[in-house]
């Protein structure tokens, strides 16, 4: 067996209730003057937060928003310097966490996250802004939060509909790392575990969104998927997902949510083994179906008509997607991709592609 493998540097208090204990972890990490950072859909929120803070609150910029936009990180610096803020606390989604890691990595402004979905960007070292809708996105540890904060009752306000599709993102950041004919063992050992943690955790989540046991194992099964994604690898998965965000602008969770089961079906013959450890992960024998029937459970969609695409996008999708080469165990083509988006499109059972 060889491998490598490099850890990146995380520092994690994981626990119901352990919010309540941010102000002295702030306190242990050497911070006393924290921006907060938040969506306006979650201002009140971020303002229980401050006031959890008392003191070491000193600004709330509620204006995160998807993609990191370079003028959102611009007006959160200038809060930040104007109040003379120390580091910032990000509450909220990937979205958040973004503008947090965007901070680091343009002004060396410390970040500590404090995760509500389960976008699990905070255990990746992947950065991404957006400037005149294009998006520029890298890998860099300086972004990694230095501590996250993970309080699954943090979790309980988040929408069930959008609970299903985010814990099915953090499901494909895992998914991908299992079924993959380079398997890195360790990063495989995480990414199995959030396959199962989430696998079983998201009925109950859905079934019964208070329940604060399926909240911990969904919110513990994206930490552990985030940590996959920011040291495995990705493939036609991720390149698909990111160019219907981006040409398209569908929805980020959703987008992944869709598409997963016809990513693991497309390389299911090439990477076989991996297809078959994600299988027992999953306790079935076809990866691809459970991952199909899984989504329709928890009531995600299964078709890319339900996120608003058209038939007439996916020409272009296919495109666009494979302008430039992506690393994937099936080979990729244009006629190849079109393929898979016209079944995900039209919500069809994932099959094997033909030869
Ligand atoms: P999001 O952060 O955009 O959140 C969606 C909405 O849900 C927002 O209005 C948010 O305020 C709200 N919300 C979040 N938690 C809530 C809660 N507990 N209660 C009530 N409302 C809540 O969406 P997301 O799916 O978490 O993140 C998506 C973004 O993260 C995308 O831009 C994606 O590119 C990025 N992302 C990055 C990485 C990475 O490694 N860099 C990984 C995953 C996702």
């Amino acid at each position: 067996m060889n491998f490598t493998y490099r850890s990146l540097p995380w520092n994690i208090v994981f626990g119901a209730g352990s919010v309540s204990h941010l102000p002295d972890e702030l306190h242990k990490a050497g911070f006393s003057r924290a921006l907060v950072l938040t969506t306006p859909e979650q201002r009140d929120q971020g303002e229980w937060l401050s006031n959890l803070l008392g003191d070491r609150a000193v600004g709330l910029f509620d204006q995160a928003r998807m993609h990191v936009p370079v003028d959102t990180v611009h007006a959160a610096w200038k809060e930040a310097r104007s109040a003379r803020a120390d580091c910032t606390v990000a509450f909220g989604g990937g979205s958040t966490t973004g503008l947090g890691k965007a901070l680091m990595l343009e002004h060396d402004l410390p970040n500590v996250a404090v995760p509500t979905s389960y976008a699990g960007s905070e255990m990746t070292n992947i950065w991404g802004t957006t400037q005149d809708r294009k998006k520029r996105t890298g890998r860099s540890d300086a972004v990694v939060p230095k501590l996250t904060v993970y309080d699954p009752e943090l979790t309980i306000s988040l929408p069930v509909a959008f609970s299903a599709a985010s814990g099915l993102n953090a499901m494909a950041q895992a998914a991908v790392n299992v079924a993959t004919n380079s398997l890195n063992p360790i990063v495989a050992l995480m990414a199995a575990e959030a396959v199962r943690a989430l696998h079983e955790g998201l009925p109950s989540v859905v079934k019964a969104p208070d329940d604060i046991h399926a909240r911990s194992l969904a919110l513990y099964g994206a930490c552990l998927a985030g940590a996959s994604l920011g040291t495995g690898t990705t493939g036609l998965h991720h390149r698909l997902c990111h160019t219907l965000g981006g040409t398209l602008n569908t929805p980020h969770a959703q987008t992944h949510t869709v598409l997963l089961p016809h990513s693991i079906a497309f390389n299911a013959v090439a990477a076989a083994s991996g297809t078959r450890r994600l299988a027992a992960a999953l306790s079935t024998d076809n990866a691809a179906v459970e991952l199909y029937e899984f989504a329709k459970r928890l009531s995600a969609p299964t078709s890319l008509q339900q996120i608003g695409v058209e038939e007439a996008d996916l020409d272009e999708a296919a495109r666009v997607a494979t302008e430039t080469p992506v690393a994937n165990p099936e080979p990729v083509s244009t006629n190849r991709v079109r393929w898979l988006l016209d079944n995900a499109y039209n919500g069809r059972t994932p099959e094997i592609p033909p030869p």
